[in-house]
């Protein structure tokens, strides 16, 4: 494990030699408060864990709602609290204020304005600046969704904090340096230099601490309908230039260079991640045409065709099916990895399966040190023998093998399961 310092940049690189001269870092305008030295933060006005929601017409993104979960752990870890920032306007976008409170937040600012019916990316960075000026957390968490993506770096920018994009893992943790002891970091983890390692990046000297987190890595906390939290209303004032408010987040006309024309919705075709079995395919596969077994053993066993990025660069597949790093992240009940080799920006995106069947022609492809069941073979001759094994077990027990059994992995006899 790798560690790395976060400076002004998204990605986390290190600080600048301008930083580091600085009495403190920057927050809101103002000569740094928080000092990470001080156990437990005395000093420090407000030290709650953050987590920016998103949402479309009232329904959380997942990504949030997972995030809720680890806010939680972490401001258990630091003694503190958890807040949610909901951007909106309209019932629905109100109505789902209690839902975060019953995922983990302690209180959710509502910050409510027809004008911020949808996200745009200036209107929605002055709000959560401007919320973090006044609250001063110590760490804001955002999904690392097109949103996520677009928005944490302008509020990472206005704020003149670090960021960290695409953190597979989040911890607490302390750090030593030059004599320094920077105790309860947020440890910011990801992969890094094409996931041949895993960076551990911290900002010590800058507030609030900041990363992105992918969809799908972190667990949904289960909903608590009984927990107790504050749904905070934030007045949004609307001028034509900046003023001063006592209370509340001003937007002037500066704000809204950009408008809103036209929102164009598609439909999610593949849901990955919602999948109970997922089928995937890789290079092994060997064609666009090879895909249609992989297909047809997902159709058997009721999964969804997901796939490696080699499969998809090499234009057998489309993107929105590829697993891993800079796929999808999933956790089914089964993975079946049909000629993957298994590395480690794949493995990174399925590890967590509950049950992985691996199907190899090479008895040392990294996707067996992940596998529960392993088949050593040809995918073309191993996967019809399974669609067979599955349908004839499924016939003659008039049930076919339950979710996150594998199809009957010893049928496939052409070579040894390792
Ligand atoms: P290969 O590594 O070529 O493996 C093919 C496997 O098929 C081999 O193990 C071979 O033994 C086996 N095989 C061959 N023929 C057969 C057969 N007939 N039957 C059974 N087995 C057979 N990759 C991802 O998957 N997802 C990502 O999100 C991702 N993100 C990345 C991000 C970055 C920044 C980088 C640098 C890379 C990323 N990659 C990602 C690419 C990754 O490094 C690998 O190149 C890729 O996963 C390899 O795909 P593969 O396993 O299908 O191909």
């Amino acid at each position: 494990m790798a560690s790395e310092r976060s400076g002004d940049s998204a990605g986390g690189g290190e600080v600048s030699p301008r930083h580091r001269q600085r009495s403190g870092p920057i927050v809101g305008g103002s000569e740094a408060a928080p000092d990470s030295r001080q156990k437990g933060g005395a000093s420090m006005k407000r030290n709650d864990v953050w987590v920016v929601v998103e949402q479309h017409d009232g329904v959380a993104a997942e990504v949030s709602l997972e995030l809720l979960g680890r806010a939680r752990e972490l401001a258990g870890r630091l003694g503190v609290q958890v807040g949610a920032v909901l951007i909106g306007a309209g019932r629905p976008v109100q109505d789902l204020a209690p839902a975060l409170v019953a995922r983990g937040a302690d209180t959710v600012f509502f910050v409510a304005h027809t004008d911020l019916a949808h996200y745009l990316a200036q209107p929605y960075a002055q709000v959560v600046s401007s919320l973090i000026r006044e609250h001063e957390p110590q760490i804001v968490l955002y999904g690392a969704t097109t949103t996520g993506r677009d928005l944490a770096p302008r509020v990472a920018s206005a704020l003149r904090t670090g960021l960290t994009a695409d953190c597979t893992d989040l911890r607490i943790g302390d750090h030593a340096q030059k004599g320094e002891e920077y105790r309860d970091l947020l440890y910011q983890i990801r992969p890094a230099f094409g996931g041949n390692i895993v960076a551990t990046i911290i900002s010590p000297l800058h507030r609030p601490q900041m990363a992105t987190v992918r969809e799908g890595v972190m667990v949904m906390p289960d909903e608590d309908r009984r927990r107790d939290g504050r749904i905070v209303p934030i007045p949004v004032t609307r001028a034509t230039e900046r003023i001063a408010v006592r209370d509340g987040v001003v937007l002037c006309d500066e704000d809204f260079a950009v408008t809103l024309v036209k929102r164009v919705q598609e439909e999610k075709r593949v849901d990955l991640k919602g999948a109970r079995i997922v089928v995937a395919g890789g290079v092994g596969v060997g064609s666009r045409e090879g895909f249609a077994l992989v297909e047809d053993l997902a159709r058997t066993v009721g999964g969804v065709v997901g796939a490696s990025r080699a499969a998809v660069d090499a234009g057998w597949i489309d993107h929105e099916h590829q697993v891993g790093q800079t796929g999808t992240t999933v956790r089914p009940k089964l993975y079946i990895a049909c000629g993957i080799s298994g590395s480690v920006q794949h493995r990174a995106g399925m590890d967590q399966s509950a049950r992985i069947l691996a199907i190899n022609t090479d008895p040392l492809a990294p996707i067996f040190s992940v596998a529960h069941y392993g088949v050593v073979g040809d995918l073309h001759k191993v996967i019809p023998q399974l669609i067979q094994a599955y349908r004839t077990k499924g016939a003659g027990s008039g049930a076919a093998p339950a979710p996150g059994q594998p199809p009957a992995p010893g049928a496939a006899s052409d070579g040894g399961a390792s």
